[in-house]
């Protein structure tokens, strides 16, 4: 069993606290995926897992066992880094077998292990070949070789395609996503990616200061996220988010613009907001739920399901456009149909999808639905 389990684990680098009070159960032959911005605490928990950075205060198990205080090596998981160093004066296979002569390994096995690995990750004709005779893409699936034919229990990997281009880095995902379903094997993977993140994982752990704000899977994340900093995070570009106040109205409530739009809270989400009547929020709506009713003939814009907003940027994308909006001091972007004929300087009216929008707590941040 190879499950992995933090119970409040905190780094602590003199008074600087990198990790606080993570608690996390990563379940056997799962891809989870740690993410957040730069300087998060990414690196720092796989480390701690890795048994490279110790661990100031909590408990680590890797299965039933407390590995605190067990040695990297004696852990059974294997690390791929950023800069996956390959040794260059050796080959592919000898660099691929290189941890398993260390550890004694008998040549028969050693040769088996190589072979099968190098044609997982379909590297057969490369093995006589040294590191610099081969392209970015080919290095990074030989560091992978090398950390496979180790046969971990926990694959532990650290932005491993940042130093790939674009293309390669999009098909490395895909390579890694199924070697990931031929190994069965744990894999706790770190990236700054949100994309990656959300093609990658089972589960994504999303951290903000060392901090966990959430873990779920990829679509729960992206529909129910927790609070605006995961709201902002997942979703490309990111969720808009406009100041406002709830009022009340008769028996109706309105997420209310202050002066400028006013939406309607669909019926089914009144229960949540029966507190907050006259009380400061944060309206959030996705580029993708925004609508550019010109164009949309099926949406029926009503007062409460509109607003109106200037062009200042037009991006068409080829399949879609991108509109850069300003609606009385908030900037926004939308992402509509390819077919839209909004130009800048154009006011224009959009329409918000009601089952799609998001409510915030303006003082803690955290979703109200
Ligand atoms: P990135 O995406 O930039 O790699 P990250 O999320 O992986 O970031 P970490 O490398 O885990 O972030 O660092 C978390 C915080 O801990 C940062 O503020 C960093 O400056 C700090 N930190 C990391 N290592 C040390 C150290 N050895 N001494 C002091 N502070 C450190």
């Amino acid at each position: 069993m190879a499950s992995v389990t933090l119970e409040h684990i905190y780094k602590h680098f003199g008074d600087f606290t990198a990790v606080k009070d993570q608690n996390l159960e990563i379940r056997d032959k799962e891809f989870i995926v740690l993410v957040g911005p730069s300087g998060c605490g990414k690196s720092t928990t796989l480390r701690m897992i890795a048994g490279l950075e110790e661990i100031s205060e909590g408990t680590l198990k890797i299965g039933d066992k407390v590995v605190n205080d067990v040695a990297p090596k004696d852990r059974d998981i294997a690390m791929v880094f950023q800069n996956y160093a390959l040794y260059p004066h050796m080959n592919v296979y000898d660099n691929m077998a290189f941890g398993l002569k260390l550890r004694k390994f008998p040549k028969d096995q050693i040769d088996k292990r190589v072979n099968e690995a190098a044609e997982i990750l379909g590297i057969e004709q490369l093995l006589d070949r040294k590191p610099k005779q081969l392209s970015g893409g080919q290095r990074q699936r030989v560091a992978l070789g090398r950390a496979i034919v180790r046969e971990p229990k926990v694959f532990l990997m650290d932005e491993p395609l940042s130093n790939l281009d674009a293309k390669l880095r999009v098909q490395m995902r895909t390579e890694l996503s199924k070697l990931h379903d031929r190994l069965q094997t744990t894999m706790i993977y770190v990236t700054h990616d949100q994309t990656e993140a959300m093609t990658m994982g089972d589960r994504i752990v999303v951290l903000k200061d060392g901090v966990i704000q959430q873990v779920d899977d990829p679509l729960t994340l992206y529909n129910k996220p927790e609070n605006m900093f995961v709201a902002g995070f997942i979703g490309s570009p990111a969720m808009n988010f406009m100041d406002a106040t709830i009022k009340k109205e008769g028996d109706i409530y309105y997420i209310d613009g202050n002066g400028t739009f006013k939406i309607r809270v669909p019926e089914d989400k009144e229960k949540f907001i029966t507190d907050y009547d006259g009380k400061e929020v944060v309206f959030g709506v996705r580029p993708e739920d925004i609508i550019d009713t010109e164009i949309t003939h099926d949406f029926e814009v009503k007062a409460d399901n509109s607003f109106k907003a200037e062009v200042e940027v037009v991006e068409p994308m080829g399949s879609e456009i991108y509109l850069y909006l300003a609606e009385n001091g908030h900037s926004l972007i939308a992402r509509v149909e390819a077919e839209s004929t909004a130009k800048v300087g154009d006011t224009i009216e959009l329409g918000v999808d009601l089952r799609k929008i998001h409510l915030f707590d303006a003082e803690n941040e955290e979703s109200i639905f």
